[in-house]
């Protein structure tokens, strides 16, 4: 099998023939479908945060396949399930976190694709526990980026309180915030989104955007004043100066979810204005089991749209810079079927 391998973080991803591996006790092995190619994966194979990975290790934690063979502690999927294979990779299960409903929190984690191999390959080992089912229905390339964009967003947006009535920037429309101005929407909230590329401000306004602000040209907060000032604000773009436009965006009693990780990322508070503003700055990691069960019901619904283009996984490293130069419409995907 093809495997896309991180062998150090100074260099391109190799392409590498593997053994197809064996499911053992928990495991199961999912013969991947697609792929999604989320920032993270970059900020993984370039060593950008405080904890890194260990090469040589498999990038990929969007990824959607077929059980095609499971361990024997496995018994409530059975082989031909398609599943999703999240960023979430595995758990302790009986952590404080674990048990109220915060399994994302867990000090114990495995992450996919980072600590332990992920999805950016032919086969793929994963927790069977930790795997989502794929509702019927759901198209593999559109289940690949719920798989984490969607689910992190639908979350960040949960958390930030969002609902009719409310003004919520949206600070970044890649990959995750083409989902989160949906989630956004469907919470009920009038949207800003912002963004620096005309192809990206397009998609927010096809996607229903109230309004649109250029980060390039406009003042963000100058913008969001002269609107009554954001009630929620979610940051996913990958860049520090975004996050102190998006915190300075906030009306009084205002909420912040950061949610984009770019390496060395800095949020400086003004505590005055913090105190007397009542504003709340919050982070968001991911979303659990039920979270992307419920982003995969929303979907099935047909109540959001994934914006991809789909990309061979031999062309993972052509495929980085198109996301690096901010060139990708939503999400690429790798098809490997
Ligand atoms: P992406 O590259 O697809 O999207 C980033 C977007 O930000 C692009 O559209 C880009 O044009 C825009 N942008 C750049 N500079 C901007 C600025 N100054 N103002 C507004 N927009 C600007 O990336 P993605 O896959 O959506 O991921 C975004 C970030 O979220 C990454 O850092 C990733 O690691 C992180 N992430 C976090 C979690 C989590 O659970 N917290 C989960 C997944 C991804
Ligand atoms: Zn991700
Ligand atoms: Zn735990």
């Amino acid at each position: 099998m093809k495997a896309a391998v991180v062998r150090s973080f100074a260099e391109p991803l190799v392409i590498e023939e593997r053994p197809v591996p064996t499911p053992a006790g928990h495991q199961v092995l999912v013969r991947m479908e697609t792929s999604g190619l989320c920032h993270t994966d970059i900020h993984a194979a370039q060593g950008d945060w405080p904890i890194r990975p260990n090469p040589p290790f498999v990038p990929g934690h969007e990824g959607i396949g077929i059980i095609e063979a499971a361990g024997d502690q496995v018994g409530h999927l059975a082989v031909g399930d398609r599943v999703a294979i999240p960023w979430l990779g595995e758990a302790c299960g009986h952590c404080d976190h674990c048990v109220s409903g915060w399994e994302t929190l867990c000090p114990e984690q495995l992450n996919s694709g980072y600590s332990v191999d992920g999805s950016h390959t032919e086969y793929a080992l994963a927790h069977g526990t930790y795997v989502v089912r794929v509702p019927d229905g759901i198209d593999p390339l559109d289940a690949a980026p719920l798989t984490c964009a969607g689910v992190t967003t639908y979350k960040a947006v949960k958390l930030s309180g969002a609902r009719p009535g409310t003004l919520a920037l949206v600070s970044g429309i890649g990959g995750l915030g083409h989902l989160a101005l949906q989630y956004a929407r469907i919470f009920g909230a009038e949207t800003v989104a912002v963004d620096v590329t005309d192809e990206k401000l397009a998609l927010a306004r096809e996607l229903g955007a109230d309004h649109v602000i250029d980060a390039r040209v406009q003042d963000v907060a100058e913008e969001m004043r002269r609107l009554g000032g954001a009630h929620v604000a979610v940051s996913l773009a990958v860049s520090n100066e975004s996050f102190d436009a998006a915190y300075a965006s906030l009306r009084r009693g205002g909420t912040l979810v950061l949610v984009a990780l770019p390496a060395e990322g800095k949020l400086e508070l003004p505590v005055f204005d913090m105190v007397l503003n009542g504003t709340k700055v919050i982070g968001s990691i991911v979303g659990t089991r039920e979270d992307l069960a419920e982003v995969f019901r929303l979907h099935g619904l047909g109540r959001t749209r994934v914006v991809r283009e789909t990309r061979g996984l031999e062309e993972i490293n052509s495929a980085i810079e198109e996301v690096l130069k901010g060139e990708v419409p939503g999400r690429l995907v790798f098809d490997m079927r």
